[in-house]
């Protein structure tokens, strides 16, 4: 072990070294690695019409199959990624791979990507998106690029012009968790969104707390007002989709419809269901 002999030697040993440093240092070294090694995979999340049942879409969702300690939701990873800024040639990868794997599908299905805000500080976000498109020659109008309100923190000028390169491709532009920003509603008249997907937590809330229904209730209302479609994520019960329904929204996705799949299960999934075949507690509809 290293330590100070009096001469000015580097002590790098520290007793007070946090644990935790130690641990994102590592975890640095492992995400450089990570992609080579091709320790990343996507898994698959059904988005579905509230009214039919029918899976409309999947969104990608990112797993890193870490050699020690196992399979990574992006919660622990995404954020040193972005600090690091491999969070851009990761996110050309996962554009990549989901379009690849979106080919796959019949062609009704579309797809939903994540990006990262650090993805727009570069030019090479329009590139990565057109060259995934005609690499897996999926129509641009099947993918979805879901962006956060985080993301109007940084310099909206320019984003706001990377936002309109992308829908000129003819690409879908969604808002994803909304409702959890600063100034949402701002941002909604900022730009011609195709969706807005209402954050998990009012889902999450609804049934015991009277504000998150009128904030759901608010947003389906804005929603139809501007022209875009709404989406409820993280919906787990029948009571939440009910409510859901009532309120006018025109997709769900949570774990009562599916937890996300690795690639072969979404395939699996699409390939069980013929287009009318719905699952029973979303053919119900009680209310009519
Ligand atoms: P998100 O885009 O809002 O994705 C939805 C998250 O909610 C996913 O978590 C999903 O597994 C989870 N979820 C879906 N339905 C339910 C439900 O009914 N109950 C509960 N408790 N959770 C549900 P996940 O996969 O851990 O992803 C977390 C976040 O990481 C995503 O939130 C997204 O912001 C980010 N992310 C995921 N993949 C990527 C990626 O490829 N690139 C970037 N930049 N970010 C990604
Ligand atoms: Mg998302
Ligand atoms: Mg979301
Ligand atoms: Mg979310």
């Amino acid at each position: 072990r290293a330590k100070s002999d009096g001469k000015g030697v580097f002590r790098f040993f520290e007793p007070e070294m946090d644990a935790a440093m130690q641990q994102r240092r590592e975890l640095e070294l492992d995400l450089r690695m990570a992609l080579r090694r091709g320790e990343f995979e996507l898994h698959y999340q059904p988005l579905a019409s509230i009214s039919t049942g029918d899976i409309k879409g999947f969104e990608a969702l990112l797993r890193w199959q870490h050699p020690a300690r196992g399979l990574l939701l992006p919660g622990e990873f995404i954020p040193t990624a972005e600090e690091i800024g491999l969070i851009v040639p990761i996110g050309e990868w996962v554009l990549k791979e989901a379009c690849r794997e979106a080919a796959t599908w019949p062609d009704n299905i579309r797809l939903a990507v994540n990006l990262s805000p650090i993805q727009f500080r570069s030019d090479r976000l329009v590139d990565a998106v057109s060259e995934a498109l005609d690499a897996s020659g999926i129509g641009p109008d099947r993918l979805e690029l879901e962006i956060t309100e985080t993301l109007f923190l940084a310099d909206s000028d320019s984003v706001l012009a990377l936002l309109h390169r992308l829908k000129a491709l003819g690409v879908h532009i969604s808002m994803d968790d909304f409702g959890t920003g600063y100034s949402s509603l701002n941002y909604l008249r900022s730009f011609p969104f195709d969706k807005i997907k209402i954050d998990r937590s009012f889902i999450r809330d609804m049934v015991d707390c009277a504000g998150a229904m009128s904030i759901i209730r608010a947003v389906g209302g804005l929603g139809t007002s501007l022209g875009m479609q709404t989406v409820a994520e993280g919906v787990e019960t029948s009571v939440q989709l009910e409510s859901l329904r009532m309120e006018g929204y025109n997709e769900v996705q949570g774990f009562l419809i599916s937890r996300p799949l690795p690639a072969a299960a979404a395939r699996d999934l699409l390939a069980s269901r013929t287009p009318r075949e719905t699952a029973p507690d979303m053919r119900t509809r009680p209310y009519i």
